[in-house]
């Protein structure tokens, strides 16, 4: 173990945990700023997300042409993508041309799992232990871990009894066949909405196990034509500017100018069947600006998105299961369809409703046991979500000041100030933490970057030591978080049921995890911050 160390003895001034996109656009923004940064893994590839997700199917549901690191020009001209929507392995090989071009693997330490992280409060750095024994002090801690990141793993009984692979969809097995199968996959998000479709092609039969049925919108994948590849690559500027200024961080035109309130319902059900052909979060961006705070748009929308299911779906009875009830349109993330409701014609397919019809009893030798049947399978899949925003950070030790851990602090409410400071924790920076918006990843990543360096700048330029977060602005941003939220159709209590409220998780009460106010204002009020000397903490120097 390390003993403490002095000021400026760090091992390095920066030390981040996560090696997706986040820890690589560290990796340039900090080395541009002339400063030392260690990235560290426990995974085995680069990639964050994409290296744990590599179910059968998984693919970004961004566009790939703004789903991507801005930095580099050249970068960007030079990538091509093949899809609109890649898929794990090409998202893997994105991130390691990034990684080679810019020789960032200097940089990375993978298969390290960092086991805890202590604030020194006699040195002011951090202190990291890796799970072989090692350590490491730092200057600036940056949790880079993903906000989708930490397995959500279910209880049910007798769960170590089934004899055959049973693994939460983000862990799923290198080189496993499941050809001519049983598969049982628990959950119907989208991860099991982009799986099914694929795994149900060579399976024997694939049964999904559902408890909430969601407002899937078309995903409409197709190839990047060199024309289209073309157009994207004259158009960066553009691009970026628009994810920037968009409230998704998407490169979509917003507003569209337009409610549906105050559009004839003729002309509503022509403007959604104009866009529903074109696929992505374009639907409910570029249609109507009222859809997720207006209830009865909200409801003319969402009755849209279940006939065009119900077009799909030939059993009725399944079809009724596949209906979305009780909840408004997007109060649920919405995930993209890539044939998922074709699949359920599939004779090899069954759904099954454990919420009402046959709940889950137990898990057997052999498969599940619900109220009314046993199911026999190969596999079980357990695509049961993620501990979002926190999970990451609470499942790492992360002690601040007085040896006040993160977990503890965020017991009732996982308050912090923009998703990035968390008072009683010094120098610590966070990536979309709990309270950032839940947008388009790489562009709220970059933008966290740019806040977070521009804050280590001035310190650096200053000869300031101590970067304190101040109590009244957490509570400040925590109670603006919280506001915005009762604006939303979100906050309709019970009837919420999703991740993004952290509703998901057994031991906790929902909470508001995500800001509401739009991407763009949240960008806009980090540079606001940034530009008035990030008067949210208090800067120290040390004696
Ligand atoms: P999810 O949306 O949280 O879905 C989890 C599913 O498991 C839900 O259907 C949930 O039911 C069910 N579930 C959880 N615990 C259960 C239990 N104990 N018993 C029965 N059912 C249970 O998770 P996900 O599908 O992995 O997606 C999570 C998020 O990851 C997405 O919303 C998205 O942001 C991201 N993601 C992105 C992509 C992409 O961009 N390509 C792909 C996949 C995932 P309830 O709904 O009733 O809770």
């Amino acid at each position: 173990m390390a003993t403490e160390q002095v000021k400026n003895q760090a091992d390095f001034d920066v030390i981040a945990i996560g090696a997706g996109f986040a820890g690589l656009g560290l990796i340039h923004y900090v080395r541009e700023a002339g400063l030392s940064i260690r990235v560290f893994d426990k995974a085995s590839d680069i990639g964050g997300t994409w290296t744990w997700n590599r179910y059968p199917g998984a693919a970004s549901d961004s566009e790939c042409y703004y789903y991507c690191l801005t930095f580099s020009k050249e970068l960007l001209q030079e990538w091509k993508w093949s899809v609109r929507y890649p898929g794990w392995e090409e998202n893997l090989r994105y991130m390691h041309f990034v990684a080679d071009r810019c020789n960032m693997w200097p940089h990375i330490s993978l298969n390290t799992k960092i086991v805890s992280a202590d604030y020194q409060e006699k040195s002011g750095l951090w202190l990291v232990r890796t799970e072989a024994g090692e350590s490491f002090t730092c200057r600036y801690f940056i949790s880079a871990m993903g906000m989708i990141s930490e397995p959500v793993i279910p209880e049910f009984k007798n769960m170590t009894a089934f004899k055959g692979p049973c693994f939460h969809s983000a862990r799923w097995p290198e080189g496993l066949d499941y050809s001519g199968k049983r598969i049982g996959i628990i959950g119907s998000g989208a991860t099991t909405v982009q799986m099914l479709p694929v795994v149900a092609q060579t399976a024997a039969q694939v049964t999904v196990f559902q408890r909430t049925a969601n407002f899937v919108m078309p995903a409409v994948q197709k190839p990047i034509t060199t024309e289209w590849d073309q157009e994207i690559k004259a158009n960066y500027d553009q691009i970026i500017q628009k994810c920037r200024n968009h409230s998704f961080g998407m490169a979509f035109d917003s507003p569209v100018g337009r409610n549906l309130s105050d559009t004839p319902p003729d002309e509503v059900q022509k403007i959604l069947e104009e866009h529903w052909p074109r696929g992505s979060f374009r639907f409910v961006f570029e249609t109507f600006d009222d859809l997720v705070v207006n209830a009865e748009s909200n409801r003319v929308v969402g009755d849209f998105i279940i006939r065009k299911m119900k077009e799909k779906v030939k059993d009725a009875e399944v079809a009724d299961l596949l209906t979305p009830k009780g909840y408004p349109f997007f109060a649920k993330r919405p995930p993209l369809d890539h044939g998922y409701f074709e699949t359920f014609n599939r004779d090899n397919v069954k759904l099954v409703d454990i919420n009402e019809r046959e709940p889950i009893v137990e898990f057997t030798e052999t498969g599940i046991r619900t109220t009314k049947q046993s199911y026999e399978f190969d596999i079980i899949v357990l695509a049961t979500g993620f501990q979002a925003y926190t999970g990451a950070q609470e499942a790492l030790p992360i002690r601040g000041r007085n040896g006040l851990l993160l977990k503890d602090k965020w017991k009732h409410e996982s308050s912090s100030i923009m998703g990035v400071f968390v008072s009683g924790f010094p120098n610590l920076f966070m990536i979309t933490g709990p309270q950032a918006p839940f947008a388009n990843l790489p562009t709220s990543i970059e933008q966290n970057i740019h806040y977070i360096v521009d804050c280590i700048k001035k310190m650096e330029h200053e000869s300031l030591d101590v970067c304190d977060p101040k109590p009244d602005a957490e509570a400040a941003w925590t109670a603006h978080t919280a506001e915005i939220h009762q604006m939303t159709l979100m906050a309709q209590g019970d009837k919420v049921n999703s991740w993004m409220m952290g509703a998901n998780l057994k031991d906790k009460k929902p909470r508001v995890l995500i800001y509401f106010g739009g991407a763009n204002n949240y960008y806009d009020k980090m540079r606001e911050s940034a530009r008035a000397g990030f008067p949210e903490v208090e800067f120290k120097r040390r004696a």
